[in-house]
Parts: C-alpha cells; sequence; structure tokens
C-alpha cells in the first residue's frame, strides 16, 4: 500500500491520465498533470492502484516518455503518463517495443453495421460481423476478445456488461468509417489488404500467374499484385473502388487536421 506522506518526507512525481483513465479521478486531477507526493521505493503499478485505477483498465505507462513496465520503480521528479486499454489517441508511434504493437484495435459491429465491418477490414482492421448476431453474443464475444463494441443500437451499448463501445453518429458508410478512424485515430495503424472484406481472415500474398485463369484479362493486365482468402477463395485486388476509398478517407483526415491547426 502507497501513502501520500507529509511535506518533510515527501518525494514528487508528475501523473497524467488519459480518456476514461479519468473517470477514476477526481475532479481537480481530471484531464491534466498533477503531482503527487509519495513515500519512496514505488512501482508504476502502485502509483496506479493508488490512484483507484484498476490495472486491468491500463494499456500503456510511459514514464519520461519511455515505455515501462508496471514494475518499474518510479523515481523522484519522473513524469507518468498512463493510458487505458481502448485509448482513442494513436499511441503507436510512441511505443518503443520495436515488433510486438502493446495495443491492437479490434472491433466487433453490430447487424446495422455491415458495410463498416467491410471497410475496416479493407483498411486491414481485425472486425467481426454477422448480421444474425444476437446483442449477448456481441457483448460475450467483446468482453472475451476484448473488441470494442461498434453500433447503432443505444440500448446494445446501455448494458451494463459492456466495458468498451462507441455509438456510431455517422449514417452513411462513408463517414462512418471517417468517423471511426478519427474516433480511434486509427490512421497510422491501417493495413491495407491483409484482411478479406468478406470473411475477416488474413489475406495471403499469391503470384499474378496464379490468378491468370481466374480473373478477367482487363484486370490482369491493369494490376500487379493479388491477394487470396483461403476460407472465401476468392482473389482480391487494389482496384479504383479501393483506391477511391482510401483517397477519401486521407483526403478528409488531411483536412480536418489542417482545419484544427489553423
Ligand atoms: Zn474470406
Amino acid at each position: 500500500m502507497v501513502k501520500e506522506v507529509r511535506k518533510s518526507t515527501r518525494k514528487t512525481i508528475t501523473v497524467r491520465c488519459y480518456a476514461e483513465l479519468n473517470d477514476f479521478l477526481p475532479s481537480d486531477r481530471k484531464q491534466k498533470n498533477f503531482e503527487l507526493s509519495l513515500k519512496m521505493p514505488v512501482t508504476a503499478a502502485e502509483v496506479i492502484e493508488f490512484l483507484g485505477i484498476p490495472l486491468s483498465e491500463v494499456d500503456l505507462i510511459m514514464v519520461n516518455s519511455w515505455p515501462a513496465a508496471k514494475s518499474h520503480r518510479i523515481s523522484e521528479h519522473d513524469y507518468v503518463s498512463v493510458y487505458p486499454v481502448f485509448e482513442t489517441l494513436d499511441i503507436s508511434s510512441l511505443k518503443n517495443a520495436p515488433n510486438e504493437p502493446l495495443r491492437i484495435t479490434r472491433f466487433i459491429l453490430d447487424a446495422h453495421l455491415g458495410k463498416l465491418a467491410r471497410y475496416l477490414r479493407m483498411l486491414g482492421f481485425d472486425t467481426l460481423y454477422r448480421n444474425d448476431y444476437g446483442d449477448h453474443e456481441i457483448i460475450d464475444i467483446a468482453g472475451k476478445e476484448k473488441r470494442i463494441i461498434l453500433s447503432r443500437d443505444k440500448l446494445l451499448l446501455k448494458s451494463p456488461e459492456v466495458h468498451h463501445g462507441y455509438y456510431v453518429r455517422a449514417i452513411d458508410k462513408h463517414n462512418q468509417l471517417v468517423e471511426i478512424v478519427e474516433k480511434f485515430d486509427l490512421c497510422s495503424q491501417f493495413k491495407s489488404f491483409t484482411r478479406c472484406m468478406t470473411c475477416n481472415s488474413v489475406l495471403r500474398p499469391i503470384k499474378k500467374e496464379a490468378v491468370r485463369d481466374r480473373i478477367k484479362s482487363g484486370i490482369f493486365n491493369c494490376y500487379n499484385e493479388f491477394f487470396y482468402c483461403p476460407v472465401c477463395d476468392k482473389v482480391f485486388w487494389k482496384g479504383s473502388h479501393f483506391q477511391r476509398m482510401e483517397r477519401l478517407i486521407i483526403n478528409i483526415i488531411k483536412s480536418r487536421m489542417g482545419a484544427r491547426a489553423s
């Protein structure tokens, strides 16, 4: 147990908690840097527990801008920032773990969002969707697989068993995609053509020659890169539809970032 101690013996650190982790903090510590005076030695996990934040809610701890383990020993004057499991800021660029991303953004969508599911898969996001999922099934899978529920059904999202859900505001499928890319700051996580748009399976690259008899000659002559879904037995290529969508999203995001900066 860590105790905040009197001024004479305290060692001070600075802390900042992000997004929904602020729900656990009193108002004078929400959404800003604050100082803590703690008896040392203390670990990062102990600081987080002291703040009343469940460790299961925490995905990433940074100490002086470097990723730190929960067992990391905190020193006086350290700056500790704490990010939740589904932080909506893009924290991937901050992480120094060279190979393994610490967070993988995965989704499960309700029956109203079939088109959005295809677009998210097109950009490489692990996205479960079936038009016959029941509400309980969605909640159950989301909990077990740590997926964010995207839904147009407010009743579903109000269930107390939903931990990470988001109500999709836009009606149009293109706007829905832009909304989700912005909300979860997914731009730097695009891995286009790594997932099947139909079934969400991971695609395999396939040699051009191997698809000659499976596609129209016009397409064969136009494109050099092809991908294969072993589950659907389908061949995909980066056709004009994909290019239009990718351009649309990038342009919208660029223009919004420009508007914010000005
Ligand atoms: Zn497939």
